[in-house]
């Protein structure tokens, strides 16, 4: 069978490429060898903002009025309900722009042959070019590898069939964090190790210190600059044995340590396919390989491991093979996201990124519980950062830590791109009650003229 494109692999990376190219009249097929949505879908952005949504309801109304009753399998039925219905969505808008789904494991044979190889065997498909979506796999290490039962990765972690008492989650990046908040909100006893001076590491220091406490306040132990040096597993519990010399005494371990690109077996070296030192792919702007007609997009060509990213990706390498209107993805306008209610949300440049490169700026941070919309959710450590540079007029960094960071990070935008002014946004009515107010409020700051704002002199 012969096709316009063959896109391996239907998550974010690859599905939105599949849809727009059907569209545009080509002939697609998505080659999947496990559940269409890949990871965000099925293992990661949907079932974690599921929890994630009724671990704060929970935590919340516990705060106010003592304990909430619920089974933990009737919220485990209902994330899976939620990602069925996302996985079924696609799967739908797949059938309806006639996009053809082959289920198995697509690998390059040749320079426009893609062979599928499924349980019930081999079968080949020819195309002009090629998207690989290929994802990546969750990463372990020697001294934890998975085990699938107590030993785990993200995938077991969201469906587990009872609640946990206590858990280890080895790693304080952006997976082992919101994991850290969901769980605990929940009731579970979590530790978070992070061998590193402290959990995200690739945030500013004040970003992590906050995140630090608000995880504290939520009961998690967050030990930095520690390791796990031995693990053993005694009856249904698991022994782990810290670089302090401290063992603890768990029931399931998380493996959060980063992520592995699902470049190896799927015949890249049949064509020659060019990957970086880590394994992930490398691509142009255009997200075409070194090799004609081969793209790559998503989480397996490198950078922030994020859908947002990896759908703009996925657009460009269609747009690409059209050839028509190709933009290139602005990787500063990618903002990270960290969902654990006091969110983080930053944009543009970090105070360390730009002392590193020598860069003189100017920094401005307003507390914003003073917020009642911030205030009712109860956020103490809330704040808002912008970095500016010498002038004052261009936005360098904006660092929301706030809850619903997520969302309003968007309300800000125009401010980083530079369609809004320091002063115009100082003159907009932002919705009251909300937290997109904070831009009014920090757009004052930074002005000398603030409202609720009290400067030390
Ligand atoms: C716990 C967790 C929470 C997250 N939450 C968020 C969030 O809230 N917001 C956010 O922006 N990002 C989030 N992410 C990141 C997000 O999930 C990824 O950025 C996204 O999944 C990347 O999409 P992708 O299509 O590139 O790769 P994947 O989602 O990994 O999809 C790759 C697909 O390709 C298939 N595949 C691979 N190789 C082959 C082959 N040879 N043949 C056939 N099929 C193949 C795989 O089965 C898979 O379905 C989260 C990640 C995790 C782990």
């Amino acid at each position: 069978v012969k096709f316009d494109v063959v896109i391996v692999g239907s998550g974010v990376g690859g599905y939105p490429a599949a849809l727009y190219l059907a569209d545009k009249g080509f002939k697609i097929a998505v080659v999947e060898e496990h559940l269409v949505g890949g990871e965000c879908t099925n293992y990661g952005c949907v079932p974690t903002k599921a929890f994630y949504h009724f671990a704060e309801s929970v935590k919340f109304i516990e705060k106010i009025s003592g304990q909430v009753y619920y089974k933990w399998i009737d919220l485990v039925e209902w994330v899976k309900n939620i990602v069925r219905e996302s996985r079924e969505g696609l799967e739908y808008l797949l059938q309806a722009r006639e996009v053809t789904l082959l289920r198995g494991k697509g690998i390059l044979a040749g320079p426009g042959r893609v062979v599928v190889e499924a349980s019930n065997g081999k079968s080949s498909v020819e195309c002009n070019s090629v998207i690989l979506a290929l994802g990546t796999d969750p990463a372990d290490i020697p001294i934890a590898r998975f085990d699938g039962v107590g030993v785990i990765s993200n995938r077991e972690a969201l469906y587990l069939q009872e609640k946990p008492s206590r858990v280890l989650i080895i790693g304080g990046g952006v997976v082992g964090v919101e994991l850290a908040n969901i769980y605990s909100s929940l009731g579970v006893d979590v530790t978070i190790v992070e061998i590193l001076e402290h959990i995200l590491p690739f945030t500013d220091r004040d970003i992590a210190l906050a995140l630090k406490t608000h995880l504290a306040q939520r009961g998690v132990r967050v030990l930095e600059k520690t390791s796990v040096i031995g693990v053993e597993k005694k009856g249904s519990f698991y022994h782990a044995k810290l670089s302090s010399g401290e063992v603890l005494e768990v029931e399931k371990i998380i493996v959060a340590v980063g992520r592995r690109p699902k470049t190896s077996g799927v015949g890249l070296e049949n064509i020659g396919v060019k990957l970086d030192e880590k394994g992930y792919i490398i691509v142009g702007e255009n997200m075409e390989t070194n090799v004609k007609n081969i793209y790559a997009a998503g989480d397996v060509v490198g950078g922030p491991l994020l859908a947002h990213k990896a759908i703009l990706e996925s657009l460009v390498a269609a747009r690409s093979i059209v050839k028509e209107d190709v933009f290139k993805v602005d990787y500063k306008l990618v903002p990270l996201t960290i969902f654990t209610g006091l969110e983080v949300a930053s944009l543009g440049y970090t105070e360390k990124e730009l002392n590193a490169v020598g860069v003189k700026y100017l920094k401005f941070r307003i507390p914003v519980y003073f917020l009642s919309a911030v205030k009712i959710k109860g956020y103490k450590n809330a704040f808002v950062k912008i970095i500016v540079d010498e002038s004052r007029e261009r936005v360098l960094g904006i660092h929301l830590v706030a809850p619903n960071a997520s969302e309003v990070i968007s309300a800000y935008l125009p401010l980083y791109l530079g369609k809004l002014g320091v002063k115009e946004a100082s003159r907009i009515p932002y919705p009251h009650l909300t937290i997109s107010e904070s831009l009014r409020d920090i757009a004052e700051y930074i002005l000398g003229e603030p409202i609720h704002t009290i400067i030390k002199k």
